[in-house]
C-alpha cells in the first residue's frame, strides 16, 4: 500500500501556512493497493494538485479513472472538488462514494457547484460519474476491503480502514472523543492497524478552554486510541490552522513521549506500507 497526502489542514486553508511544511491544503489523500489501484479520501483543497497531476499524467485518449470516497460534507472536505481537473474531461469516469444515500451525496455536490456560488454547475461538467453508497457492511474499492464506524462530529464523519492483504490503514479524520476513556467504535476499527490518522486539531489545553462539543480531538487524544487499538504507527492530522509549525512540532514531540511511532501527517507525504 502507498499513502499520499495532499491536504492535512482543517477548517479552512490559511494562506498564513503556505510556507508550512505541513501545507496550507485542507483533507485530501490518495490511497493505493498494492497491485496499483487508488482511492481518494476526501475532496478538501488538495484534491487540485492531484487532479491536475492525473489529467496530465493519463494519455489524452484513454479513459481517466477516479474514485472519490467522502467522509462527510463540510467544506473543508469537498472544497477542492469544483477544482478537480478530470471532472471538466470527457474521458473521465468519476465514481462519487459516501455513507450517503447516493442521491442525498448527488444533490449535495450540486449545491456546492451552482450559480451564483460557482459558475459551472455539477451536472453540466463533461465527466462521467457514478454515485454509490458504502453500507455498514463495508465495501471493495479499488481492490481494497473497505470497512467504517461512525464518528463523533456534527452531522456525522465516517472513519475508514482499507485492507490489502496484511496491510491496513484508518483514516478518522473529524472526531470529539468521548468525556470518558475512549471510542470504542473507533479503537475496534484501528485494531492493530498498520497506519492510524486521527484528528489532532487542538492542543488538550486548547480543547479544555472552549473547545468541547466543536467535534474535534487532541494529540493525546490520538495516542490512547493508538495504544488501546495496538496500531503501528499513529499520524496526526486534520492539523490546526492557527497551529504554526512550532507548535505542531511540540505536539508531536508529546505524543512521540507516550507513543513513540507518532508522525504528523503532512501535504506531499508518501507512506509506503
Ligand atoms: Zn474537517
Ligand atoms: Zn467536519
Amino acid at each position: 500500500m502507498r499513502i499520499e497526502f495532499f491536504g492535512v489542514r482543517g477548517s479552512f486553508p490559511s494562506a498564513d501556512r503556505c510556507e508550512s511544511r505541513y501545507g496550507a491544503a485542507t483533507p485530501c489523500a490518495r490511497i493505493e493497493s498494492a497491485a496499483g489501484d487508488a482511492v481518494i479520501l476526501d475532496a478538501g483543497t488538495g484534491l487540485r494538485m492531484l487532479g491536475t497531476r492525473m489529467a496530465k499524467k493519463a494519455p489524452t485518449e484513454a479513459p481517466l479513472r477516479a474514485t472519490i470516497l467522502f467522509t462527510h460534507f463540510h467544506l473543508d472536505h469537498v472544497f477542492g472538488l469544483p477544482f478537480f481537473d478530470p471532472l471538466f474531461l470527457p474521458r473521465a469516469e468519476i465514481t462519487f462514494i459516501s455513507w450517503l444515500d447516493p442521491e442525498e451525496m448527488h444533490e449535495i455536490l450540486g449545491r456546492l457547484m451552482k450559480a451564483p456560488l460557482f459558475p459551472v454547475a455539477f451536472d453540466e461538467t463533461p465527466c462521467r460519474k457514478t454515485f454509490l453508497r458504502i453500507g455498514p457492511e463495508g465495501a471493495t474499492i479499488g481492490g481494497m476491503r473497505v470497512q467504517r464506524a461512525q464518528l463523533r462530529h456534527p452531522q456525522g464523519c465516517m472513519a475508514y480502514r482499507f485492507e490489502d492483504g496484511k496491510r491496513s490503514a484508518v483514516f478518522a479524520t473529524d472526531t470529539e472523543h468521548p468525556e470518558e476513556g475512549i471510542d470504542n467504535r473507533l479503537a475496534e476499527l484501528a485494531r492493530k492497524a498498520s497506519l492510524f490518522v486521527y484528528d489532532a486539531m487542538y492542543t488538550p489545553e486548547e480543547y479544555a478552554q472552549g473547545r468541547k462539543g466543536w467535534g474535534h480531538s487532541t494529540w493525546e487524544q490520538g495516542v490512547e486510541l493508538a495504544r488501546a487499538a495496538r496500531v503501528e504507527r499513529l499520524f496526526l492530522s486534520h492539523l490546526n490552522p492557527e497551529h504554526d509549525d512550532r507548535t505542531i512540532g511540540r505536539m508531536r514531540k508529546a505524543a512521540k513521549i507516550r507513543f513513540r511511532p507518532t508522525e504528523c501527517a503532512a501535504a506531499g507525504l508518501v507512506v509506503k506500507l
